[in-house]
């Protein structure tokens, strides 16, 4: 209870000054005052109003770190209120003073030091008899400190709820205990599809859990709610997006309590949609390496296959030849083996195509005559055509010469034209190739194929059959692509053709016209004609007298083709011994007087390989020549041949066509 009968206990009596620290000279109930004063640290004061006196109590003094005995005027009080708070504080005590309000302020202070310090004033009027307000008490606590704890709890509470708002792909919900939405934070929006302004205010099972988890959800968040606590680990789920697509988190949950005490879940989702993209990414990729794998093995093992089937067909079509040769020409047998002879062909086209996309089949680069073997070739393929295709050279340039692997050069032609024929309409039409001299000059404003400045032969194949359209134009050359019913179109012509042609160097283009027709134009590096080799089968031919009668051995472990190459050899007048192992062939060199020529070996038999009779042939008869055949010359098999001095190699998909010509030519030269 206020009285009008003077200041406050604790204050020293304004006539005998301010108190001193220790309170010594006060009344025991003052000197209670000052105690309760100093560990609340509290400090008094009195504004007396008529004379506007203020007097100061000793932790007043303290709080504001003034000296003992320091009495400022009313005016000065005010001083020590920070400017930003000055006008409040004083418009409190002005309200005080004149209408007897309570001052109930706190605010920031600079102490005598320039000290900042938090203060919290409680003050009020006494009044006299009269009812006139004549003194002001007031009482003001340091609370600097709590004012600091305050301000840390809040800043720490602004960067928490910044982090939490702002932190990406972690979506954080906050759910009151009815399960509606209270916090949404940005993740939020962008994981689930909700503005933070949807969310607010509707219920968890609502908005993000998918139909079949509604009740579990509902059940144990209940269960959470009541409790206080969670009772699940954090989990993989897959919740769902405002548009129905599924979100996959990982989910983890907290209770919190509200200021009221209400208990708050709060869920944490991290959005895993990446890593089970990446995951599904990594199984179709693994999928894909499984079937590429699958592809390759298959690739080799036909390879292989065709590989042999390649050398078995040669051993027929050379055998047929011969027995053809060796009947008359009116024998009935004759137009049978012809049918042989063509099948065999055919199968040996098929054959060599599926060697040549397995990438078995040597490539071995001469000068050809571009005219000649597309001569060669077109006639190889007339013989096939039904009378209303017209298939021809229109045009020709029997200069051209390019550097190329004959038998896939014809492998390209044969490609082409057969697809040519198979685009014209039933009733016939026309394939026409040219061959023409090119200068290639780049040129920004025409787009050519794409290669270097040079010459170029240029050769054309074109028919007016049924065209492609741009999306069929786009995939030809992709191996197995093919437009053609199942059976008819195996899709790895053109990507044949492809890959030889750039194999050689050149480049290929394609101009089709849905319903009008295709063409397509090869382009190979031009090089300067030298000798005109013999084509293939030409080399069938008898040899020249000089060789006639020399002595030739064959050393193979297969009986059919030692049996092929002694007549093939033997029709051109060599004599021939035939030996099936490296060591029956070293004993047959040894006999004195044998008078051997040319030894030919394959490379792949059992026991001693061709090579390693090589090397025993170069000890032992370092004169004989030595030709070496194999399926697959590796770089260390033709290093180890070239250092032993064999005369030549001999792929043996070629053998029967190319080892006559082989043999005259090294004889020949050992001549
Ligand atoms: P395949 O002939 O076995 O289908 P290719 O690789 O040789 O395989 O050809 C692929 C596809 O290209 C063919 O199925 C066909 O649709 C198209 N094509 C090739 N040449 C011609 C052409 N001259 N005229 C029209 N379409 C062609």
């Amino acid at each position: 209870m206020n009285d009008a009968s003077g200041p406050p206990s604790e204050l020293p009596d304004h006539s005998s000054g301010s108190a001193n620290d220790a309170g010594i000279g006060l009344a025991p109930e003052a000197h209670l005052l000052h105690i309760v004063g100093r560990m609340a640290h509290l400090g008094a004061w009195s504004l007396s109003l008529p004379r506007r006196e203020l007097i100061w109590g000793a932790s007043a003094l303290r709080i504001f770190e003034a000296p003992e005995h320091h009495a400022p005027s009313v005016e000065a009080l005010l001083d020590f209120v920070a400017p930003v708070h000055r006008d409040r504080v004083a418009e409190a005590l002005q309200r005080c003073i004149e209408w007897g309000d309570t001052l109930d302020e706190q605010y920031r202070a600079l102490t005598v030091t320039g000290r900042e310090v938090w203060v919290h004033t409680l003050a009020e009027a006494v009044r006299d008899e009269q009812g006139h307000i004549v003194r002001v008490d007031g009482v003001c606590k340091d609370i600097t400190e709590q004012k600091l704890a305050e301000v840390a709890l809040q800043e720490s509470e602004a960067r928490f709820r910044s982090l939490v708002e702002g932190v990406e792909r972690v979506s954080v919900q906050g759910y009151d205990s009815a399960r509606r939405v209270i916090f949404w934070n940005k993740a939020s929006e962008r994981l689930y599809g909700y503005t933070r302004e949807e969310a607010i205010g509707q219920q968890l099972e609502d908005l993000i859990i998918p139909p079949e988890m509604r009740e579990l959800v509902i059940e144990g968040t209940r269960q959470w709610l009541e409790a206080g606590v969670v009772s699940v680990p954090a989990e993989e789920l897959v919740l769902r997006h405002k548009n129905g697509s599924p979100v996959p988190v990982y989910s983890s949950h907290t209770m919190q309590r509200s200021a009221s005490g209400e208990a708050q879940l709060y869920c944490v989702d991290v959005d895993l949609s990446e890593r089970v993209q990446a995951e599904a990414l990594r199984h179709q990729l693994e999928g894909q390496l499984r079937e590429a794998q699958k592809l390759e093995a298959m690739g080799t093992m036909v390879g292989g296959i065709a590989h042999d089937f390649n050398n078995v067909l040669g051993a027929i079509l050379a055998n047929v030849m011969l027995a053809r040769e060796a009947l008359p020409a009116d024998h009935l047998a004759q137009s049978h083996l012809g049918l042989i002879a063509k099948g065999g062909q055919r199968a040996r086209s098929m054959v060599q195509q599926i060697l040549a996309f397995s990438r078995r089949q040597a490539q071995e680069l001469r000068v050809v005559n571009l005219q000649k073997q597309v001569q060669e070739s077109l006639a190889l393929l007339q013989a096939g055509l039904p009378p209303q295709v017209a298939l021809g050279l229109k045009q020709g340039d029997p200069s051209l010469c390019v550097l190329a692997d004959p038998a896939q050069l014809q492998q390209v032609l044969m490609n082409l034209c057969t697809n040519a024929q198979q685009a014209l309409p039933a009733g016939g039409g026309r394939v026409e190739l040219s061959l023409e001299r090119v200068r290639l000059r780049s040129s920004p404003h025409e787009p050519g194929p794409d290669l270097p400045d040079g010459d170029y032969a240029l050769l054309t194949v074109a028919d007016n059959g049924c065209g492609m359209d741009a999306k069929t134009r786009l995939r030809i050359f992709e191996p197995f692509f093919t437009t053609k019913p199942t059976g008819q179109g195996t899709g790895l012509g053109l990507s044949v053709v492809h890959g030889i042609v750039l194999a050689h160097r050149g480049a290929i283009t394609v101009h089709s016209v849905p319903g009008a027709g295709t063409r397509f134009q090869i382009y190979l590096p031009l090089v300067d004609a030298v000798a005109d080799p013999s084509s293939e089968w030409g080399a069938l031919q008898a040899a020249s007298g000089q060789e006639q009668g020399l002595h030739i051995v064959y050393v193979d472990d297969d009986e059919v083709l030692r049996l092929t190459v002694e007549s093939l050899l033997r029709r051109v007048g060599y004599r021939v011994t035939l030996c099936s192992s490296a060591d029956q062939a070293l004993a047959e060199v040894m006999v004195p007087g044998a008078g051997i020529a040319l030894l030919v070996t394959d490379y792949n038999m059992p026991g001693r390989n061709g090579l390693e009779l090589a090397q025993m042939l170069s000890q032992l008869r370092p004169l004989l020549p030595v030709l070496l055949s194999s399926g697959y010359f590796s770089d260390e098999m033709h290093a180890q041949a070239l250092r032993l001095g064999v005369r030549g190699l001999l792929h043996k998909e070629r053998l029967l066509e190319e080892l006559v010509d082989k043999v005259r030519e090294v004889l020949q030269t050992a001549a």
